[in-house]
């Protein structure tokens, strides 16, 4: 079944420490895309959503939630704006990564370091799993790193703001909502923002909000 896969695949992340062994400063431990107990929830959604992150921050460290520091008030900001209430969301999403661990600051002080290409491709294995498991009807990827792994495409303003298809899947890209990202303060980049959420609030209420108790 399923939910027992999804168990295990949870169990089974919590242990990972290839990167570590690799020789990477990750820190702290591998952070759950979702909690066991909300497993049976996610699973029974009718339509179910699949957000990719690039890494947990500091605050995430503990492996407790993904998002549930500064940046993640920003982005269930976003989310509220299109509609869309954090806990309602949590419980329709699974909130994976291209990284897991937390990896550090980076050497200018200036937030945290970027996980390199090996680390990406270390951790895709679980995010591949993932994937195959929830069969997401939406996928959000956040950032321009979480961006290129889902879709291959990396040029942010040609791509926030559209519905794009990947594998049959739609896919509706966000901006990283770090405070270390600038991309938002760009010429028509909030436009290009408010024009995704729109589509995400559109998506939600035809798929989740309006089909009635996902059973
Ligand atoms: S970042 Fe991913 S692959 Fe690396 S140790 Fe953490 S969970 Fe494992």
């Amino acid at each position: 079944m399923t939910i027992d896969l999804l168990h295990r695949h949870v169990r089974q992340l919590s242990e990972c420490r290839r990167c570590h062994t690799a020789g990477f400063p990750v820190a702290g431990v591998p952070v759950s895309p979702v909690r066991a107990q909300d497993i049976p929830a996610l699973l029974s959604c009718k339509a179910r959503i699949l957000i990719v992150g690039q890494a947990p921050g500091r605050t995430e460290a503990s492996g407790t939630q993904p998002f549930i520091g500064a940046a993640g008030r920003t982005l269930f900001n976003w989310f509220a704006s299109a509609g869309i209430d954090e806990a309602d969301l949590r419980s329709s999403a699974l909130i994976s990564a291209v990284t897991r661990c937390y990896p550090g600051p980076s050497a200018t002080g200036r937030g945290d370091r970027l996980p390199t290409r090996v680390e990406s491709t270390l951790c895709r294995p679980w995010l591949e799993d993932e994937r195959k498991l929830l069969r997401p009807s939406l996928i959000i990827p956040i950032g321009q790193m979480a961006i290129r792994v889902m879709t291959g495409r990396k040029v942010l303003s040609d791509l926030i703001g559209t519905t794009l298809v990947v594998d049959g899947i739609a896919c509706i890209p966000l901006p990283h909502p770090s405070g270390a990202s600038s991309w938002i303060y760009g010429p028509g980049n909030r436009d290009r923002l408010s024009a995704a959420l729109k589509h995400i609030g559109k998506w939600w209420g035809s798929q989740i909000a309006g089909s009635g108790t996902p059973d």
